[in-house]
């Protein structure tokens, strides 16, 4: 039995999801004729309270097309360090947008609205790049999958309202926050101009993100998407998944946080487990000590079919999904336990 704990990208369609990708009706999106495609879009917006969405290829592909289309060559995008749009995504705001970034450091990945309004750079000082855009990461993934505090998120937005500022979130773990705390998408939705969601995380689509906002800002994003060569066609099969994913995947993820904190139980047994990042969703990050490096540690799991991720030399990742189960945690509880 093999147990990929290395992220939760790796999960395979269901047998139901399957069977709504094999039924799915489909169509030229470039033309805008794929109706599989225009529901998901449709489903998502108004999910969100927001007038329109955008089916895009990949987390990155979705957040870049936001920052391209909030900015202009030049300005500045405000953004926490480990931000996955700053950190993983292969220096796209400067290969895109041709922006320069001013890095917040947070608390794991969360900074806070004082922070936003101490770094705004002014606008009659013709030596500073423009402040354009806060960028927002929810669940925060290098923060170990922490949720922000919904109340200094409002008081982001004000301070965004007050100087003319766009708001995107990058909500790829967005559903993790939100089975976690109870908030509802729309109040994200009426928070943000843009938010992007992955549909190919916990949520177990085998491809796809989604962009949402108003209609003139996806009309933008559409054109910056063929662009970037994201124009796909009969990609209505896809979206099948991603709206199977959207309608019954989304209040399992509890599931996975609930799997989350037991695996943290059975690594605080282990005399070589020296510190666990606070487990808010499905992430459990933990450092070893000197007796352990990671990559000894992955070594003694991979021979028992257990796979993890490294992180540095003494810390690793586990991360909980769909294809989980309770009887894996059992085995892993054996086979740490032997280490
Ligand atoms: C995974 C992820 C993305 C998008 O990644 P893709 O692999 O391009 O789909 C964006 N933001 C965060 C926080 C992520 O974890």
């Amino acid at each position: 039995m093999m147990i990929d704990l290395r992220s939760d990208t790796v999960t395979r369609p269901t047998p139901g999801m399957l069977d709504a990708m094999m039924k799915a009706s489909v169509g030229d999106d470039v033309f805008g004729e794929d109706p599989t495609i225009n529901d998901l879009e449709q489903y998502a917006a108004g999910l969100f309270n927001k007038e329109a969405a955008l089916f895009c290829t990949s987390g990155t592909q979705a957040n870049q097309i936001a920052v391209k289309a909030h900015t202009q060559p030049g300005d500045e995008v405000i953004i926490d360090r480990l931000a996955h749009i700053y950190y993983y995504e292969g220096g796209g705001i400067a290969f895109h947008s041709g922006c320069s970034v001013c890095l917040l450091e947070g608390d794991r990945g969360r900074f806070t609205a004082n922070q936003v309004a101490d770094h705004i750079n002014p606008t009659d000082d013709p030596h500073r790049p423009l402040s354009r855009l806060v960028c927002i990461e929810n669940t925060m993934n290098k923060g170990g999958g922490a949720i922000y505090d919904f109340d200094e998120l409002i008081a982001i937005q004000h301070v965004c309202k007050q100087h003319g500022l766009k708001y995107h979130l990058d909500g790829a773990r967005l559903f993790n926050a939100i089975v976690e705390t109870g908030r509802k998408p729309a109040e994200f939705g009426n928070l943000f101009d843009s938010i992007s969601i992955c549909l190919s995380k916990g949520l177990g689509a085998p491809v796809g993100s989604l962009l949402i906002g108003d209609k003139d800002f996806i009309l933008k994003a559409r054109r910056i998407r063929k662009v970037f060569g994201g124009g796909m066609r009969q990609a209505g099969f896809l979206a099948a998944a991603g709206k199977y994913a959207l309608l019954n995947h989304i209040e399992r993820l509890s599931e996975d946080h609930r799997r989350a904190r037991q695996i943290g139980d059975l690594l605080k047994k282990l005399p070589f487990v020296t510190n666990i990042v606070p487990i808010d969703t499905n992430m459990i990050f933990f450092q070893l000590d000197s007796s352990m490096p990671s990559d000894t540690f992955l070594e003694k799991l991979r021979e028992k079919d257990i796979y993890a991720l490294a992180l540095s030399p003494q810390v690793v990742r586990f991360v909980t999904h769909l294809d989980i189960t309770d009887p894996m945690l059992e085995t892993l509880d054996k086979e740490l336990k032997s280490i």
